[in-house]
């Protein structure tokens, strides 16, 4: 089974690797290929580097890189911030690098909680009063989940056990997690270990599953799905379902995909109206990805719970985390008082130093402000530079989190094939001139559709920005020429599938 999917193959190498021109430097040498290390394909080894600084990384074979996607939208003040490093090794030189949380804590775990929940910039200001801080994206999940059936199990409604999200979504890679999600790709192998508790409705994702053709607006394609949604739970039976979970900006999946105006709006009713908890993913769109600290403050809603992970710690560390609303901690404070779930390394003291770090810097120095204003910038940039092209379908997003669909035919737009490999032989073509960008494949359903994400650090520049810019037209123009050539004399773009 051929799993074509930036999450489980080497996307910089590329699964298509025969159609692409790659330098004959891309190939690594065998003595690299480390034996002991499991890597996400056994055949193909990740490149080397070796050092990194800001958006520049250094490849071993010397290249130089600009970083335009800090891996997964990760790296939200770039490499090798040396405040960060004092942070980290200030807390290791107590020693104290390691407690057990249930009989210790530390200051940074502390003084983390309360940047990010008290102060005029603070979750508190919309009642989320407590922070629970994980290892990564799919424990912050995982928990978020327990927490929400603990919150139903101490209420009395016991019988509350199904959760809902949507099609063409990913909440993470643990098996609670997996059960949320959607991405089909990811989830090849496990089809026997999906729980019968999760369902999924139609994703918010105008460009593909509106009835644009028919010339449904905005506005009645988020009433249409938040109808869905109603008569979703509706079916599954009152008092069963314990929360609905969503991306505010689906990231990696359909990329950067906001929601129509007005959907969490309804959402959120929908959910106060079946007493069902709303859970909000924003472990790659937060953290000041879109312009706001929290991607929701966009929605004019307030989730019961919300993850966070990939910009919380930047990169610094494996730091994930769940913000906990009054109404959750209240039922848990009057029942058992305490959550029911624990991790060895949760809060730990030398993550939190580096999280605080960034955190501080972010605000110290305005760096979300800066996510605003560069996006004002960086989209008329972008529409600008490709609006015209022929194989981009849709430019979508907010802040400096960016995704460009790939069609094959913007008049219908029909995803290209996915034997034509567009999003995974893009994002090669434009390593290979010297920008990472984050590919994505199975766009529209899992299967079909080509996109790539451009996810800068939050204190890019803006000359590097129109660089960054600049480099993946060039690319684009390279691969529109490719894949033209590859189409020559063929009348359809469906012919394709023959071709390969
Ligand atoms: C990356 C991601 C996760 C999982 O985070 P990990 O740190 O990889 O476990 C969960 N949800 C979303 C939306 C993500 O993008």
């Amino acid at each position: 089974m051929a799993i074509t999917d930036s999450h489980n193959t080497q996307p910089t190498n590329g699964t298509q690797s025969k159609l692409v021109a790659s330098a004959p430097d891309a190939v690594p040498e065998p003595a690299q290929i480390s034996p002991a290390l499991l890597h996400r394909s056994l055949h193909q080894q990740p490149y080397k580097v070796t050092s990194a600084k800001g958006l520049y990384l250094t490849l071993s074979d010397g290249r130089v890189v600009m970083d335009a996607c800090g891996g997964a939208a990760v790296a939200c003040l770039g490499h090798g911030n040396e405040e960060v490093l004092a942070a980290v090794t200030a807390q290791m030189s107590t020693g104290v690098s390691y407690l057990h949380s249930l009989t210790y804590t530390t200051d940074v775990a502390e003084d983390l909680a309360h940047h990010i929940i008290d102060g005029p910039h603070g979750a508190g200001r919309y009642g989320l009063e407590r922070a629970y801080f994980v290892n990564s994206g799919s424990e912050a999940m995982d928990a978020a989940l327990k927490l929400a059936r603990q919150y139903f199990f101490e209420k009395g409604e016991p019988r509350r056990t199904r959760f809902v999200s949507r099609k063409q979504s990913y909440h993470g890679t643990t098996v609670g997690a997996m059960n949320v999600s959607s991405n089909l790709p990811r989830k090849v192998p496990y089809a026997n270990f999906q729980s019968e508790n999760f369902s999924w409705v139609t994703p918010a994702y105008a460009y593909q599953y509106s009835n644009w053709e028919a010339g449904e607006t905005e506005a009645e394609f988020a009433e249409r799905l938040v109808e869905e949604l109603d008569l979703h739970i509706r079916t599954l039976g009152p008092g069963s379902v314990i929360a609905f979970i969503a991306e505010p900006l689906v990231g990696a999946t359909s990329g950067c995909t906001p929601a129509p105006k007005g959907y969490f709006r309804g959402v959120r009713d929908v959910c106060d109206k079946h007493g069902v908890l709303l859970i909000l993913d924003e472990v790659m769109c937060g953290m000041g990805r879109t312009g706001t600290l929290f991607a929701f403050e966009q929605e004019d809603i307030v989730p019961d719970i919300m993850t966070m992970g990939k910009g919380l710690g930047g990169g610094y560390s494996p730091v994930a985390g769940v913000l906990v609303h009054k109404k959750i901690v209240d039922v848990l404070r009057k029942g058992t008082s305490s959550f029911n779930h624990g991790h060895t390394y949760q809060a730990h003291p030398v993550g939190c130093a580096a999280t605080l770090a960034v955190q501080r810097i972010l605000r110290r120095e305005g760096l979300v402000e800066n996510v605003a204003r560069l996006g004002r910038w960086l989209y008329p940039f972008l529409l600008e530079t490709f609006g015209s092209a022929k194989y981009v379908g849709d430019i979508r997003g907010r802040g400096l989190f960016w995704g460009i669909e790939f069609v094959g035919d913007k008049v219908t737009r029909a995803p290209f094939p996915p034997a034509v490999g567009f999003g995974v032989r893009y994002q090669a073509t434009c390593f290979e001139l010297g920008v990472a960008v984050y590919p994505g494949s199975g766009t529209v359903d899992g299967k079909k559709g080509d996109h790539a994400i451009l996810s800068p650090p939050y204190n890019v520049s803006e000359v590097e920005l129109r660089r960054i810019v600049e480099v993946m037209k060039k690319a684009y123009d390279r691969m529109e020429e490719e894949v033209d050539r590859e189409l020559a004399g063929r009348e359809d773009v469906n012919g394709l599938t023959r071709a390969y």
